[in-house]
């Protein structure tokens, strides 16, 4: 019996390596994992017997040595189909073992009431179910707002409050996330911030969210909200915050501070506009300028308080954080330096763009799908007679 445990132990953890390491060879990963030849041959067997491994043959690079193999996801093995929400778009795709998203396109949605998007959606979800003719294990879910549990308690670029998202599940296991707390666990497992014991990520689109990643795992508080650094008042005091609270650090590192800066309107697409900002910045208009470096302040500002209170070993930035840091990275660094107590200052963490891009949140609903469904394969196996 306890050599049966010890067998299906080394089952999952080869599944596990497998996933975490695309592209790893059979015998790369016996070794990672302290196996002999025979165990992972054997291990391997039982993984191909499960639908979950298969194997192909890895290019020979040079003739010497025994051919070897590349550990790949079965062609039968489970699948997750992973929703991202944007506050403009939504797509339904799919991931397996690997964690690898098929392609698939983007689509436009006008907002307004929530039943008319997820309607969409969940028929999109529905397709991918029939497609993958019962491999469908799970479903990810990646939005711009504040989850609770299944529900998007407050999206306010979707103007959604309190919205369950249950529905989209169809009885499959369900995991809801904000978006950038997905894109930095996309970060901490296949990014930037890969391998690092303790990561802090921030995007920056419409506001900062983010997440602190401990052994590549998201701290997201008792209930899945926490994260929301955004509303920590880094910012101006006094000034409103759509949150409903005041001096929020949200609205001073946007395209609406920089709007506020230059004297404008405040924009209906804040992100377009600091877009367009950055790039008149870029082309030596001088006011777009000092509104770029106004913006790439605030936000180091508040990442020097953060790494008071968190003590991450490197800071990752996605969207419009990692063009500032690109446009006004001095600006950034120097802004960091003073709010960061005097002993850090002589070893900074690195703080460095996200490596995935926009890819991050749908990267990282695949994880969180992914892991439940790693999760329920671990308990059949360890229950299985
Ligand atoms: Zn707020």
């Amino acid at each position: 019996m306890r050599a049966e445990a010890l067998r299906v132990q080394g089952a999952l953890a080869l599944l596990r390596h497998a996933h975490a390491h695309p592209g790893v060879t059979r015998a790369e990963a016996a070794a990672s994992l302290g196996l002999s030849s025979g165990s992972a041959t054997e291990i391997m067997g039982r993984l191909r017997a499960a639908r979950l491994l298969g194997e192909r043959p890895v290019a020979a690079t040079g003739g010497r040595g025994r051919p070897s193999t590349e550990l790949v996801a079965h062609p039968d093995g489970p699948l997750v189909a992973v929703v991202e929400l944007t506050h403009a778009t939504w797509r339904v795709t799919t991931a397996g073992i690997g964690g690898e998203l098929a392609p698939a396109p983007v689509h436009r949605h006008r907002g307004g009431p929530p039943e008319a998007v997820l309607a969409e959606v969940r028929a999109a979800v529905e397709q991918a179910r029939a497609r993958a003719g019962g491999r469908l294990a799970a479903v990810g879910v990646a939005l711009p707002g504040t989850v609770r549990g299944t529900t998007a308690v407050q999206a306010a670029t979707l103007r959604w409050r309190d919205v369950d998202l249950a529905s989209l599940g169809g009885g499959l296991p369900l995991t809801v996330g904000n978006d950038a707390s997905l894109a930095g666990v996309a970060e901490a497992l296949r990014g930037a911030a890969r391998g690092v014991p303790v990561a802090l990520h921030l995007t920056v689109e419409v506001g900062v969210g983010g997440v602190l990643l401990v052994e590549g795992r998201p701290v997201l508080g008792a209930t899945g909200a926490g994260g929301e650094f955004g509303h920590v008042p880094f910012g101006e005091p006094g000034l409103a915050c759509p949150c409903g609270a005041t001096g929020c650090w949200d609205v001073t590192v946007d395209g609406r501070a920089m709007a506020r800066r230059l004297g404008r309107p405040a924009p209906d697409d804040p992100r377009g506009f600091a877009a367009e900002v950055l790039a008149a910045a870029a082309g030596g208009d001088g006011a777009a300028r000092a509104a770029v470096t106004e913006a790439a302040t605030a936000l180091g500002r508040g990442v020097g308080a953060l790494l008071n209170a968190l003590d991450p070993a490197i800071v990752t930035l996605g969207g419009l954080g990692a063009d500032l840091l690109d446009a006004a990275g001095d600006a950034l660094l120097a802004a960091v330096r003073p709010a960061a107590m005097a002993w850090r200052r002589a070893a900074l963490p690195p703080i460095v763009p996200a490596a995935l891009g926009s890819r991050g949140p749908s990267i990282g609903a695949a994880e969180s799908a992914l892991g439940a469904v790693l999760d329920g394969l671990a308990q059949d196996l360890l229950t299985r007679r």
